[in-house]
Parts: C-alpha cells; sequence; structure tokens
C-alpha cells in the first residue's frame, strides 16, 4: 500500500516557509533545524525535503540522491555540534519514531539528533 503524505503537517509548512524555523543546516535535498521543546543541550531534526513519511518510506522511496544527501547532513550536523565521538566529541544519540507504536508525531519523516549530555539507558523492556 501506498504511503498517505499529509502536506498539512507541521515540517511541511516549515519547509514551504510558512512557519519559521531556526535552521542548522540547508542542503539540496535536506533541512537541519533545532528542535523546538529540545530534550537535550543539542537536539537537532533532520529532514528530508521530499514528502516522506516515516523512516521506511524514505528508505524504500527516496533517490539514491536524496539518501546520500541526508546522510552526509546528519553527518555534518553532528560535526557542527561537536559531538563526533573519536574526533574530541562526547557523543550523541540517533533516533527516528515511525507511526503508532514507534510515537511518531509529526507525520514527516525526521531524525533526532540529541547530544550535549549523558543519554542514559536505550529503552527499558516492557
Ligand atoms: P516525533 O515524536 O518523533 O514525531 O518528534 C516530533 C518533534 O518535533 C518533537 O520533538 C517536537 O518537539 C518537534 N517539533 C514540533 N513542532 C516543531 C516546530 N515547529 N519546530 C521545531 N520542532 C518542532
Amino acid at each position: 500500500m501506498a504511503y498517505a503524505y499529509d502536506d498539512q503537517n507541521i515540517f511541511a509548512k516549515i519547509l514551504r516557509g510558512e512557519i519559521p524555523n531556526n535552521t542548522v543546516l540547508e542542503t539540496e535535498h535536506t533541512l537541519a533545524f533545532r528542535d523546538i521543546a529540545p530534550k537535550a543541550p543539542d537536539h537537532v531534526l533532520v529532514i528530508p525535503k521530499g514528502p516522506y513519511v516515516c523512516f521506511d518510506h524514505f528508505c524504500n522511496d527516496a533517490s539514491a540522491e536524496e539518501i546520500v544527501d541526508f546522510a552526509r547532513a546528519a553527518g555534518q550536523v553532528c560535526k557542527m555540534l561537536g559531538c563526533e565521538p573519536g574526533h574530541g566529541g562526547e557523543g550523541f544519540r540517533a533516533i527516528t519514531n515511525a507511526g503508532e507504536d514507534g510515537v511518531q508525531e509529526v507525520p514527516h519523516y525526521h531524525l533526532h539528533i540529541l547530544a550535549g549530555r549523558p543519554m542514559g539507558p536505550m529503552l527499558l523492556m516492557r
């Protein structure tokens, strides 16, 4: 079944310039901006400019050019935040939530990059 993309989601509005954002990096296919409700001293969202709902949608349907651009942009954000482990940084956590079980709030694919504090254990089994 095809993914249904809601072009009224908040990140689509950011991409159209209808609401402001705190941009960290913009490339041809990718935008990175600060999360409005940060969960760590550095909390950046990396999003593709194309209309992809979630991680698997992006991985399955985006072009190779979009995927490479996105991955390089995410790497560049880590560099800009100075959190790259092995390069003087203390590390980071990258998270993507998908769908109901993943508790995804905004239905436009995004990667959270969180840095600036120890993140604690990943998840607890319930
Ligand atoms: P998720 O639960 O993975 O869909 O995460 C959505 C994220 O988007 C949350 O961390 C929100 O704080 C963040 N968010 C929602 N609206 C905005 C906005 N206008 N600008 C920046 N971040 C936002």
